[in-house]
Parts: structure tokens; C-alpha cells; sequence
């Protein structure tokens, strides 16, 4: 007789939506068990019985070898009486009050779904809404959980009895899978051209193609938003695009067809293509080789360009290759400067009205708009720069065990934080909370993870910063609910972003916190910081020299104000000579002096961000800027081949003084030595330095950890250099793998922060 054994088990993680049911279903059957499998608001249940042999098998694969989309985060197991059953069945989805279950983020077209759309005899050949069990959209639609039809955007289309069967067979690659259509019931696309419909279908689309040639800006509506589309090559309409826009000189991303095309502009390395190709498609910063033929005006004075490939269906015909269809479009998010991205159609067609010619939409709802992801690649792993779609609403799995807390964010790259269990739901990317829109759109997404993962905060953090809207509203839901609120100070929070990034939580590290603009437990502006410290508390072991910030925002904007700030404090003449000082006129000049001498409207700042853009000004790369960062960004691009130079700075109590740097630099500047060569020296002597520093504090304090976060090593050059030289030390280094090192990484922090003082 052979031994019977039978199993209830209970699966949490990413279970829904990808297939997970029809897969069990399968192997249940092929290991000749019984019994059945459904899914509940906090996972999957499974009860099998059968022969032992049997069970073991079906275990093994349950383990090792899981759907390919899933991402299982606890499997409990538990011995039951062996039952009696003739088959194995899927059952009704079960609704648990109060349970929750992370929901899977919209996923890129799988090839199956491609070779479908693409075959004449196939149903769904060239249907722009082709999905299945292993791709499509799953978050942006999504209204609530579990994750079934009639909680999503797709519950108004009736499903048609070709698709019902498939729907309903759980040996068909589309058994429950959500979002599924057809050209006789799902969603259709329209071109809409002043307001008038132009063409329907598969017409619409060729439309676009050939609007597209003919040098028009597209607005295409996409899986979380709209994007506007032109040929990258057509300089004239790239430009018509940054004029309509409002947006000057920040780069656009770009959309090939397949990798070859990228491959003729940019370097690929194979993390790149890995990264490219994921089902997470992000845009991926690239290394150009050669601009060709692409418009100057995509990314003006940048050594990289934004690529990504096609990720909905829609885009794979859109930019399908024909002799006279451009290779590459300009696809950026639809909006207009710094405002969200649009991503209801009513809003998009009066919002966009003056910037795009024409409107490529469709009638499935977008319930909630994700921007595109954005990363670069270091040593083969993604950095993330904005993670948002493919990525969100997919949770930080943490050992902790994090109470309810709702961690707010920051003003800038804004994502806010919502725990629970062992769950840290980082936001997707919001944006700059700077105007209402983004403000609304802040509050809405709050809600709606709140909803989706039914978490009900006992401790709300936020910045320390007061004017931030963020900590605004997170003192107001303090307030509102009598709840804890806790403060946490911006680089402070970075420092334990990169420590649960890592799930080294628990650990004290020496953080290399290079930030913009933070502010600081003294009322001065932070951003140069060396932090001691884990997720409970810290200290300020060193930081740069304090610098006036002369009327706050006219400095960030205009790096020429920073450059002479710099060399007031150093005491060095404003030398006619020099950049900075031609690049302001005689009456600025003189206004920013009266202001720096009576301490008029001026703070004091230990920013690296400033430092970078004072640098930037005074060997003449950038006086003024359009968009955060630039003036760092456009001086890492200058550098050409790096030698090994670099200038000296003085460390003492704390300060890192860096007048020796800015003087070696001038000098440097006078000699005639090239903005290429002074912008690597200056690279390389923030790298030097912070090994000195480290190698100081270890000594010191035996600490070899070293965590870096902050906006500023989003500085490719920096970062490689300074990684490198403290790894060969043997320093034991942390690096952001799933959160920004910028601030859209802060609320993960903040979270942490807050959890270990309720401890
Ligand atoms: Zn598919
Ligand atoms: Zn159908
Ligand atoms: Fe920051």
C-alpha cells in the first residue's frame, strides 16, 4: 500500500495575477493529486492529497521552480488527514477582511503574447491589447484587492464567448487572466485630431506611424499615462516639442524598436541589455557612442542617453520597423513642465491640446498613472533612478517587523512609504510636490495603497523640513488620528534607506550622504554629510564647510551666485577673469555682495550639490540652470580621460574644509589647464577624500561598513571612483539596488526610522 499523505498550504507573496493558479492546477494534475487551490485577500490556499512520492515531487517544483512572474515570500505547510477527491479543482476567490497580498506591477508584452499579434491567422492579429497571464497591465488598472476582473479598469468590457472559454480553461495560457480582450470585446484605439476622431483600430495606428514620419508630436495614451512621441532625428520637431512643452535643456527618453537600433547610438553592456529587456522594461541611461543622426536637442550637453524599448503592445506596432518609419522616438511623459503626467483622457485632450498635433487614445481606464522606471547600471546590477512602473506597487521585503506607519517623503522625486508586517510599500514615483496637481496626485495615491493594502497607520513620519507639503500632511494625519508623528532628518533618513535597501537594518554604518538639500538638525541647509549612525540614531562625524546660500533658490538656480558665495567665504577676489564673475553682470554682482556681507535672506549650507554646481560655474560649464542637477550633470560629462590629479582639502573637527580644493582649482584654471582635466581632478578629489574620511572613522571607531546615499551618486563618474577606491580598502560597501539613491529612496528610510523608535 502505498503511503498517503495530504498538505494544506498557504502561499504569500506576489501570487496573483501571474498565473499562479493555472500552474498549480497543472502540477497538481501531473502529480496525480487531489484537492483544489484558490485565491484569498492574503495570498493563495492549496489542500492536496495523494501518494507521498507523489506530494514530494509536487513540493520540490511548488519550490523550486515557481512561475516565472510570481515572487513568494512565505509558504506555510500543514499535515492533514488524506481526503478523497476525483480531481483537482480552482475554486471561487475567497475576500478576507482586513487581509491584504501585494499586488503585481504592469508588466512588459510577453513573446508569446508578441508572436500572437503579429501572426495574419491569429485572432488577435495586430490587436493593440493583446495580453495574458504572464504580461500586461496589473497595478495601473487595478481598483482593489484580490486582483479580479471586476476589481479592475477592464469590469465595464464584457468578455466574448472566445474569450470566456479561454477565460475559463485552466489549461489555456489565459486562465483568469484579468485584463484579456479582443478586437470583438476589449478595448479599441482612436486618433483623435482637433477634437475630431480621425480614424479607428488598426487605421489609427498606421495614422500615427505616418504623423509620426511626417514630423508631428503624437500624444499616445500608454499603460500609466500619456506620453508625447516624436522622431528623435527630426531636430525640428524635437525642438517644437521642448518649446510646446516649456522644457528646456532636461533630457528626453527616447523608445527604439529593438536593441540593434539603440546599439548604433550607445554603448550596451550586458547588464544594460538585461536591464533593457526585463519584463520591467525601465528607460536605462546609456553611455552615447555616437549621435548620428539623432537631433542634438534630446539631451543637450550629456554624455548619456535615456533608451527604452517597447513595452504594451501598442508601442510594438507603433514603432514596428518599415523602411520610412523612424527607428527611434522621443517618448516623454505627457505633461507640462513639472506637472504630473496626464493619464485621463478628458484632462490629456484639454491639457495637451497646444502640445501635441494629434491623440492616440483608447477606452481602458487608467485607474492610476505610473511613470516610466529609470535606471542606470553599475557593475551589471540597476541602480534605480525612478521606480515606478514595472517596479511599483511590489514591496520591500524586509526581516523586520515594521508596525502600520505611513512615512511621507520628500518635496522633491517625491515617493512616500506604507508599512506593514514585513511589507515596506514604497510608493511609485510622484514627483515634485511643488504644485497642486502633483499635490492631489500625492494625496489620491496615499488613499489608494492605503485601500489596496489595508493599512491603517499608528505612526506617521516625515521631513524635518516644516514648509515641505509632505510633512504638511503628515502632521495633519498625526494630528487628525492623535497619532505618533516622528521628524526624521533628511540625510539621516538616507542613511537608512541604504541600510534597509540592503537589509542590513539593524547594523551602524559610516554614511556618505551627498545631497543636495536637506535640512539639518541646526537650521542650516545639509548635503555634504558624513553620518554615523544606523536606523535608531546618528551623529554628524564630518561635514563641508558651511557656504552662505545667498536667497535661497536664486543659488540653486543661478551655480555663478554659488561659485562667488564660495569665493567670498574663502576670501578670494570676484577676478574679472574668472566665469562665474563675467557671467553675472555688474549689478548682480554687487546685489549678491551687500547680501553676503548683511547676511540679507541667506543660510548657511554644507550642500555637495553646491559645491558641484560652484565648480561647474568657475571652470565655465554652467551658470544657470533649467533643471535640478544640471550644472553636476553637464560638468561629469566634460570629463574626457581622467588622470589621476586631484586637490587637496583639510579635515579638522568635523569640517571638511575645502578652500585648499577651490584654490588648487583656480590655480589649475589660471594655468590654462582644460575644463575637461579640472572637472576629472575635481571628481577624483571628492573620491580621495572620502576614503580619507572613512579610513579616519575606522580607525577611530572600527566601523568598515559604508553606506552611500544621497542625489549626488546618481554622478556615475563619482560613484565608480569612490566605490572602487573604498572596496580596495576593504571597506564593506552598500549601494541602493531597489529605492533611488536620490529622494525618491527617503520614505523607505523615514519608515525605518520610525519603526525602531516605536521599538
Ligand atoms: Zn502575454
Ligand atoms: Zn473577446
Ligand atoms: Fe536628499
Amino acid at each position: 500500500m502505498p503511503l498517503k499523505k495530504a498538505l494544506k498550504i498557504h502561499i504569500n507573496g506576489i501570487v496573483q495575477g501571474v498565473g499562479f493558479r493555472p500552474w498549480v492546477y497543472s502540477l497538481a494534475v501531473k502529480s496525480r493529486l487531489t484537492g483544489w487551490i484558490l485565491n484569498s485577500s492574503n495570498g493563495v490556499d492549496i489542500q492536496v492529497s495523494g501518494e507521498k512520492n507523489d506530494m514530494d515531487d509536487f513540493i520540490q517544483t511548488l519550490i523550486n521552480h515557481p512561475p516565472p512572474l510570481s515572487q513568494i515570500d512565505s509558504m506555510e505547510f500543514v499535515d492533514i488527514e488524506p481526503f478523497d477527491s476525483d480531481n483537482f479543482k480552482i475554486l471561487d476567490s475567497r475576500t478576507l477582511v482586513n487581509a491584504y497580498l501585494p499586488v503585481s506591477p504592469d508588466i512588459s508584452t510577453c513573446d508569446d503574447c508578441l508572436r500572437e499579434m503579429f501572426n495574419p491567422q491569429d485572432r488577435r492579429y495586430r490587436y493593440p491589447f493583446i495580453n495574458c497571464t504572464n504580461c500586461g497591465p496589473r497595478f495601473s488598472i487595478a481598483k482593489d484587492i484580490p486582483y479580479d476582473r471586476h476589481n479592475t479598469t477592464m469590469a465595464s468590457f464584457q468578455m466574448c464567448p472566445a474569450c470566456q472559454r479561454e477565460y475559463n480553461n485552466p489549461l489555456d495560457r489565459r486562465y483568469h487572466a484579468q485584463p484579456t480582450a479582443c478586437p470583438d470585446c476589449g478595448p479599441q484605439v482612436q486618433l483623435i485630431i482637433e477634437g475630431k476622431v480621425i480614424a479607428d483600430a488598426d487605421e489609427a495606428i498606421l495614422l500615427s506611424r505616418q504623423l509620426i514620419k511626417e514630423g508631428k508630436i503624437l500624444s499616445i495614451k500608454g499603460i500609466g499615462g500619456y506620453h508625447l512621441a516624436c522622431d528623435a532625428r527630426n531636430s525640428q520637431a524635437v525642438s517644437a516639442l521642448r518649446d510646446r512643452k516649456k522644457r528646456s535643456d532636461k533630457p528626453f527618453a527616447l523608445m527604439a524598436y529593438d536593441m540593434e537600433a539603440i546599439s548604433k547610438y550607445c554603448l550596451i553592456t550586458e547588464g544594460a541589455k538585461s536591464l533593457l529587456t526585463s519584463k520591467e522594461r525601465p528607460i536605462v541611461l546609456l553611455p552615447v557612442k555616437n549621435l548620428f543622426d539623432l537631433s542634438g536637442d534630446i539631451a543637450p550637453r550629456q554624455n548619456h542617453l535615456g533608451f527604452m524599448l517597447p513595452y504594451s503592445p501598442l508601442h510594438h506596432l507603433l514603432l514596428q520597423p518599415d523602411n520610412d518609419v523612424p527607428q527611434i522616438w522621443v517618448m516623454t511623459s505627457a505633461n507640462l513642465s513639472e506637472e504630473p503626467v496626464a493619464y485621463r483622457d478628458e484632462e490629456a485632450l484639454e491639457r495637451l491640446n497646444h502640445v501635441a498635433d494629434a491623440f492616440l487614445i483608447h477606452n481602458r481606464e487608467i485607474h492610476i498613472r505610473v511613470d516610466d522606471s529609470v535606471g542606470s547600471v553599475f557593475s551589471n546590477e540597476m541602480q534605480p533612478i525612478r521606480r515606478a512602473r514595472g517596479y511599483a506597487p511590489c514591496p520591500i521585503r524586509t526581516s523586520a517587523d515594521l508596525p502600520q506607519i505611513f512615512a511621507a517623503g520628500a518635496e522633491l522625486k517625491n515617493t512616500f512609504c506604507l508599512t506593514r508586517d514585513h511589507y515596506a510599500f514604497i510608493s511609485h514615483h510622484i514627483g515634485d510636490l511643488e504644485n497642486l496637481e502633483t499635490f492631489i496626485a500625492y494625496r489620491e495615491a496615499v488613499e489608494h495603497y492605503q485601500r489596496l493594502f489595508r493599512i491603517q497607520p499608528e505612526v506617521i513620519a516625515c521631513d524635518l523640513h516644516p514648509d515641505y507639503l509632505a510633512s504638511r500632511f503628515a502632521k495633519q494625519l498625526a494630528n487628525e488620528g492623535s497619532l505618533k508623528l516622528v521628524e526624521v532628518q533628511h540625510h539621516h533618513a538616507h542613511l537608512a534607506s541604504c541600510l534597509a535597501d540592503n537589509q542590513r537594518w539593524k547594523e551602524t554604518a559610516i554614511g556618505l550622504i551627498y545631497d543636495g538639500t536637506g535640512l539639518g538638525n541646526d537650521g542650516a541647509i545639509w548635503g555634504g554629510e558624513v553620518l554615523v549612525g544606523n536606523c535608531g540614531k546618528f551623529k554628524r562625524a564630518y561635514h563641508l564647510r558651511y557656504i552662505p546660500l545667498a536667497g535661497g533658490d536664486a543659488s540653486i538656480r543661478t551655480p555663478a551666485r554659488m561659485a562667488l558665495s564660495y569665493l567670498w567665504r574663502y576670501e578670494l577676489d570676484w577676478d574679472e577673469a574668472l566665469p562665474p564673475v563675467k557671467a553675472l553682470c555688474m549689478e548682480d554682482r554687487a546685489l549678491l555682495r551687500i547680501q553676503l556681507e548683511k547676511n540679507i535672506n541667506t543660510m548657511e549650507t554644507s550642500s555637495m550639490g553646491r559645491l558641484f554646481d560652484a565648480v561647474s560655474s568657475l571652470i565655465g560649464i554652467r551658470h544657470r540652470i533649467n533643471y535640478e542637477g544640471q550644472a553636476a550633470i553637464e560638468l561629469e560629462s566634460s570629463i574626457e580621460d581622467s588622470d589621476s590629479g586631484f586637490y587637496p582639502v583639510t579635515l579638522g573637527n568635523g569640517i571638511i574644509d575645502t578652500q585648499p580644493l577651490i584654490e588648487a582649482l583656480i590655480s589649475d584654471l589660471k594655468r590654462g589647464l582644460s575644463s575637461h582635466q579640472i572637472s576629472s581632478r575635481f571628481h577624483q578629489s571628492i573620491a580621495v577624500m572620502s576614503l580619507e574620511i572613512c579610513k579616519k572613522i575606522r580607525a577611530e571607531k572600527d566601523i568598515n561598513l559604508v553606506a552611500l546615499s544621497g542625489g549626488v551618486w546618481q554622478n556615475k563618474f563619482l560613484f565608480s571612483k569612490t566605490y572602487q577606491l573604498l572596496k580596495q580598502d576593504g571597506f564593506d560597501m552598500i549601494i541602493h539596488k531597489n529605492v533611488p539613491a536620490n529622494d525618491g529612496g527617503l520614505s523607505l528610510g523615514q519608515a525605518f526610522i520610525a519603526a525602531s523608535i516605536n521599538e
